[in-house]
């Protein structure tokens, strides 16, 4: 039982193929730079060689259907036959208040995935490109779309609602969507198997710390709140997007540097972050360098990327009550030891303690909570592909 992944951006298209029966990754790969001379297409089956091309490469359908060819390559391939692939799906970035759970793919919910990208015009609009060219070439077989905003539907309106003309909301629809949905549910889910107890017994915040980053409240394994918004802006300082900010900076950086809409969308969401705070790098591991040497303005970066992880986990914690476990995840979460450390230090009074011993693995599923926290403190990779392939088996295939 053969399922592809797909996770398609404006220029890039990143796939994994499972077989579902045993969740085993059979290949997977990456085409990066789509649109340009210079694209390039890494492919790696497994138990095989790696494949990397680099060829022009001018739209989604062209990558897509080179995947497939590969997928199918005497000598890079794991399948057969294309039509060995029985369901496809697809990380769709935003659903609204349309989607609240996964969809098997139809005219309407295309239409729908159309019409939000008005809320997400980077990314909903390749998504689609996606669905589509996946469509033409395996004609017939069920598509599925998995939101990243769906698992944030069951936010109540008080956490979801801007203090803005209740008229704006209705008219635009602008409220708080929260992002990294599949990833907060994996990661919260394995947690509630790691503590051996039903999810819904549970309280857990969520820290999914990547170039983009949030942290979720989960109460009995429904989404409380979160710190990304209406777009993935808001919220935590990331590797280039500004996070929370006043407001009236943005009418004052406008009129005073001259900044048009799109002009100061750039500073704000490409050269805000860590980047722009430090001058260094979007990148943690550049910036942890950088600070090491004595770089204050990459320990600054640091500093207040910690200091707005603390925040959100001592006020999503106070929503909840308490919490029971605090989770890890992505990029910098599953690989800086640092940051786990400095984000936990001084959580006593939560009942959060670290055993810096245990916390000393990068990229590995471990607790690394002291013997005597109260709260269950754990890295777990996230698995975003894998969620995907289980809603397309459940949606396309068992129905
Ligand atoms: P995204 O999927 O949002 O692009 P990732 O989840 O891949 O991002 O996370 C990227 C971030 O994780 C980068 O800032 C990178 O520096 C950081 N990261 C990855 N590996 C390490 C590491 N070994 N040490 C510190 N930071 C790391």
């Amino acid at each position: 039982m053969k399922v592809l992944v797909i996770n398609c951006g404006s220029s890039s298209l990143k796939y994994q193929l499972f077989d579902i029966a045993d969740e085993n990754v059979l290949a997977k790969g990456l085409v990066e730079r789509i649109g340009s001379d210079a694209s390039q297409l890494t492919h790696q089956p497994k138990g095989k060689g790696k494949y990397v091309r680099e060829t022009a490469i001018g739209e989604h359908q062209a990558a897509i259907k080179m995947v497939m060819d590969l997928l199918t390559d005497a000598q890079y391939g794991v399948l057969t036959d294309i039509r060995e692939i029985e369901a496809v799906g697809h990380r769709v970035a935003h659903g609204g208040n349309v989607f609240s759970r996964s969809a098997l793919i139809d005219d309407e919910v295309k239409q729908g995935i159309r019409k939000l990208a008005e809320l997400a015009p980077l990314h909903n609009p390749p998504n689609l490109l996606g669905i589509e060219a996946a469509e033409k070439i395996l004609p017939g077989v069920p598509q599925v779309a998995v939101f990243d905003t769906a698992f944030h539907q069951t936010i109540e309106p008080e956490a979801y609602m801007y203090s803005l003309p209740y008229e704006l909301y209705e008219k635009y629809a602008i409220r708080k969507y929260g992002f990294h949905g599949t990833s907060h549910k994996f990661v919260a889910q394995r947690a509630a198997e790691l503590m051996g107890k039903e999810l819904s017994q549970i309280k857990v915040i969520t820290c999914h710390l990547g170039n983009g980053a949030s942290v979720t409240a989960i109460d009995g394994g429904v989404s409380k709140d979160t710190s990304m918004g209406f777009t993935p802006l808001e919220g935590l300082t990331m590797g280039t997007r500004c996070g929370d900010l006043d407001p009236a900076i943005v009418p004052f950086l406008m009129e005073k540097e001259g900044l048009d809409t799109t002009g100061i969308s750039t500073l704000l969401n490409k050269k805000s972050g860590v980047l722009g705070l430090s001058g260094v790098s979007s990148d943690f591991r550049d910036i942890e360098q950088a600070a090491s040497r004595g770089n204050e303005r990459a320990q600054l970066a640091i500093d207040v990327f910690v200091h707005d992880v603390k925040k959100y986990i001592g006020a999503y914690a106070a929503i909840l009550n308490g919490i029971d476990a605090l989770v890890f995840t992505a990029g910098l979460g599953e690989n800086s030891p640092e940051v786990r450390d400095a984000v936990c230090i001084d959580m006593d009074y939560l009942g959060i303690g670290l055993d810096k011993e245990k916390n000393g693995i990068r990229g590995k599923e471990m607790e690394v909570s002291a013997a005597d926290s109260t709260v269950r403190v754990f890295v777990i990779p996230t698995n975003e592909e894998l969620m995907i392939a289980r809603d397309t088996k459940r949606l396309g295939l068992d129905t």
